[in-house]
């Protein structure tokens, strides 16, 4: 087996560390780690702006709905 090297940080994965193969990467758990956290971390801010937007949609249609009922019936 030839030169081992880490698909994230390019150091040499020497047999005895822990590795991790994802998507036939070879790589240090700890980089596996990282990456994988960093993943979720991108994953809950898009969560986090979907949400900002859905809530911002539910508020218009409200406005729009009262001003809808306003014209409607005047008081
Ligand atoms: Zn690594």
């Amino acid at each position: 087996m030839g030169q081992q090297k880490c698909a994230v940080c390019s150091y040499r994965v020497w047999s005895r560390e822990a590795v991790v193969f994802a998507h036939g990467d070879l790589m240090h758990e700890v980089c596996f780690k990282l990456l994988t956290a960093q993943q979720t971390l991108r994953d809950s801010r898009t969560v986090i702006l979907r949400s900002r937007d859905l809530i911002e949609k539910a508020r218009e249609a409200v406005i729009r709905q009262r001003a809808l009922q306003d014209y409607a019936e005047p008081s």
